[in-house]
């Protein structure tokens, strides 16, 4: 198999089986697993073809650097854990939030990040 294609469907195997948006660094982690001496900066160059491509996605979280999770999930949102700095997927909505918008505006779409403790965590905190 071609080099690059070989890259990026490793990059592209590595969030699907973790099953949660990952950073670039915790990609490279992954990576190395299936394909040994891969660097950040490949991982970084197939990011932005793949970002091109629409086969993933960036999940940006304010005061975080993005993450990056495979396109076509249906609606979603997110669980940042504050001590291991992971990202998780949430499944839960508590849907139509036009009653939050000021009068008169018109509700389009909504994101919603969840903060906390996830359960691997808290159980080395409690
Ligand atoms: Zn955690
Ligand atoms: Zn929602």
């Amino acid at each position: 198999m071609e080099r690059n294609t070989r890259q990026r469907k490793a990059i592209h195997q590595c969030i699907e089986d973790a099953g949660r948006p990952l950073s670039p660094q915790e990609l490279l982690e992954h990576a190395q697993g299936v394909v040994p001496g891969i660097g950040l900066a490949t991982i970084y160059r197939n990011i932005k073809s793949m970002l091109e491509a629409g086969e993933i996605t960036a999940v940006s979280l304010p005061g975080g650097g993005d993450r990056y999770e495979l396109s076509g999930h249906a609606h979603h949102h997110h669980f940042h854990c504050r001590v291991c700095d992971r990202v998780y997927e949430v499944h839960a909505c508590p849907g139509d939030m036009q009653k939050l918008a000021p009068e008169g505006f018109v509700l389009e779409s909504h994101e919603l990040t969840l903060y906390g403790l996830c359960s691997a965590c808290r159980t080395i905190a409690s």
